[in-house]
Formats: structure tokens, C-alpha cells, sequence
């Protein structure tokens, strides 16, 4: 192998920074987690600053080696979905060769793989411009973050996501964009045994929204809707004046996204219940990521990488977003799962295979060793 990796001073540090809660909502566990890393890129020699994106999250964190173009930009995010007080209930841990514990692989493995990618980088002298960004809410869709993550994209050659790669060890070069429909039915509230008629049901609008947008689901296109909230009514004894629903939306082309959102506009004008009225729309928080000539150069790479570090994968689609969706859609060639091998994220269960992690970040060292000078 040729990038070995100290795996016993990475459990250590792994250990350390498990054992921060930093859920999204979390800013000042964040920024602990951040102050790690600050110190950490500046140690190494690499220029590191605070981003603030201005929506009371902890600080993202940009650390750089040179100057753009970079030739590659390293994606991570520093929040995790568990609430603080989860360290306390279930710290790191280790059992064989799995280690446990709140975003054990989702993702500060994935985070580390990056500094120590820094410090390797540094210390052979490696040729190449790198920039590596830390997201502080990603786990909450990125909104304040994106235009940063955008930025950074339209001045790098590549983007490389160090988000776990999946149970399998497969990789990640295709996702699905995500947006939600939110929809707020006003209807007119009435006694529903003494006058029913001078009412509109906000309720029965809805329904029928329900079952139309579950008709727009096409299992061949990939597009998939759940009306996963609901809400509405008063009493039993009133009919309903208002309601609503907030439905999760995956497709795999905007195209899609463009004929959901024609059909939510037609609803909106014709709507079903007499005397209802609707305030609808579809909004992209993640465009799909989907594989351009330039991702299936950068692949081809990762591909001759990974056969010299001994790893066996294949490629893989998934539903769930990432910040690689971002800079796929600028036409940034991307590839996602480049961190250890891992499962079960956001759950109790999540793990980190630990036997990955010396083949996985010497794949990745051979990744960032041949982007520079090569046509990706
Ligand atoms: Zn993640």
C-alpha cells in the first residue's frame, strides 16, 4: 500500500470527536467539533477558516492547500442527526471490528479521512490543489450552506463526497433530487350535524390531493411521493376549515419535477371540494445527481484506485441526497461514498468497519494522487 494509515491514532480521534454531540441544531456542539478540525488543517499546514452561513448553525469550515482551481473539492459535514445528550446515553464504542456510537460513519469517519488525506498530502509533498469544505446542516437539507458549497464547486476541477460508503462497500454516483410539496387547504368550518352544507371541507380536499399526488409516483422514472405529514381539523363535530400536508418528493430528472409540479398547478385551479381553495408547490431542495461523461471519467479513476489499494465495489444509485447533488448539477464531475465502509446511519445501529478503513483511505490517497494533470 502506498498511504498507510496510523489506525490506532485515528481511533483515537475518531473516539474524541463521536464522543461531541453535534446535531444540526446543535451550534455549539458544531463548533466544537469545528475547533478540532481548525486546529487540526492549521497544524498541518493547510489555510483554514470559519464560514459563517448566517442561520444560527455552527460554523462550516473551508480548509485549503493552494489556490483555485482546486483540483478537487472534499466534502463533508460535521452535523449529525442525534440530539444532544445521545454521547451520554451511547458513547463511542468498539466491538470487534465494528465501532459504534452518534454518526460514528455518518459521518465523522468520512471527516477524518479528510484530514488525514491533509496531512499525508503535506507531508509527500503531493502535487495538486485541494480544498476541503465541512458542511454544519447537511442533515437538514443544506439551504444555507449551498451557495458556499456551489461556490467552492464552480472553482474546483472535481468533487470528491467523503459520506460513507454503503453496508456493501459500493460507491455513489447517482442520486435522486429531493423536494417537498407543502399544501394548505382553506376551507369553510360549519356544526356538521346542524348545517354540514355551509361548510367545505378542508379535510376532504386534501384527501383527494392525496391519492392524485400518489397517482404521480412512476416506479420506471424512479419518482417516488409520500405524504408523510398531515394535519387538519378541529373536532369530530366541525367540519374542517383548514389542513395540510407536507409530501416528500424523488425524481430522477427535473423533467419529473417539472410534471409534478404542472399537476399541482392544475389542482390548484380546479380544485376538487366546492368552496376550498389550495396554496400548493413543489420546491427542489436537491437537484439529481446523475452520472455526466465527466463523473464516468473521474469513476474510471476511482475505478484504477481502487484496484491498486485491493478494494472491490461496485457503483450505485440511491434515493437519499447528499451535497454531491450540488455540484453534479453545476456539471462538477462527483463521486460520493469515498469514506469507510459502514451501515445503518441515523439509527442506534450505526457502525464503522473498521477493517476498511486502511484500503478505503488508500484508495482515496490514489484518487486525489492522479485528478491533478489528469483530464477529469
Ligand atoms: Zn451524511
Amino acid at each position: 500500500m502506498r498511504a498507510k494509515l496510523d489506525v490506532e491514532q485515528y481511533l483515537r480521534d475518531l473516539e474524541h470527536l463521536v464522543n461531541i454531540d453535534s446535531h444540526t441544531a446543535d451550534p455549539e456542539g458544531v463548533e466544537a467539533v469545528a475547533g478540532f478540525f481548525e486546529r487540526a488543517f492549521a497544524e498541518a499546514g493547510w489555510s483554514v477558516k470559519r464560514v459563517d452561513i448566517g442561520t444560527g448553525a455552527g460554523p462550516c469550515l473551508e480548509a485549503t492547500n493552494g489556490q483555485p482551481p482546486y483540483d478537487a473539492l472534499l466534502l463533508g459535514h460535521m452535523d449529525t442527526v442525534f440530539p444532544k445528550g445521545t454521547v451520554s446515553d451511547r458513547p463511542y464504542s468498539r466491538d470487534g471490528d465494528r465501532a459504534f456510537g452518534p454518526g460514528v460513519v455518518d459521518m465523522k469517519s468520512g471527516l477524518l479521512f479528510a484530514l488525514y488525506a491533509a496531512r499525508e498530502l503535506t507531508a509527500t509533498g503531493a502535487s495538486g490543489s485541494f480544498c476541503i469544505a465541512f458542511n454544519s446542516e447537511e442533515e437538514t437539507g443544506s439551504t444555507s450552506a449551498r451557495p458556499w458549497i456551489e461556490r467552492l464547486a464552480r472553482e474546483s476541477r472535481s468533487s470528491i463526497v467523503l459520506e460513507p460508503a454503503r453496508a456493501s462497500g459500493n460507491l455513489v454516483n447517482q442520486r435522486k433530487g429531493i423536494g417537498h410539496i407543502h399544501a394548505v387547504f382553506h376551507g369553510r368550518a360549519a356544526h356538521a350535524g346542524v348545517e354540514p352544507e355551509k361548510g367545505a371541507s378542508a379535510v376532504n380536499e386534501m384527501a383527494r390531493w392525496i391519492i392524485e399526488l400518489n397517482e404521480l409516483a412512476n416506479v420506471d422514472r424512479g419518482t417516488t411521493l409520500n405524504t408523510g405529514l398531515v394535519s387538519g381539523g378541529t373536532g369530530a363535530n366541525v367540519v374542517p376549515e383548514v389542513a395540510s400536508i407536507t409530501v416528500d418528493v424523488r425524481v430522477r430528472s427535473l423533467d419529473e419535477a417539472e410534471r409534478i409540479a404542472a399537476r399541482i398547478e392544475e389542482m390548484k385551479a380546479r380544485p376538487f371540494t366546492p368552496g376550498v381553495s389550495v396554496d400548493a408547490g413543489l420546491v427542489m431542495t436537491r437537484p439529481p445527481m446523475n452520472p455526466d461523461a465527466g463523473t464516468q471519467r473521474l469513476c474510471a479513476l476511482v475505478e484504477e484506485a481502487a484496484g491498486e489499494a485491493g478494494v472491490e465495489f461496485g457503483w450505485q444509485a440511491t434515493g437519499g441526497g447528499s451535497d454531491g447533488n450540488f455540484t453534479a448539477a453545476l456539471g462538477v464531475p462527483t463521486v460520493d461514498g469515498m469514506g469507510p465502509v459502514g451501515g445503518r446511519s441515523h439509527s442506534v445501529d450505526e457502525y464503522l468497519d473498521l477493517a476498511s478503513l486502511p484500503s478505503r483511505f488508500d484508495m482515496l490517497m490514489g484518487v486525489l494522487a492522479r485528478i491533478p494533470g489528469s483530464e477529469v
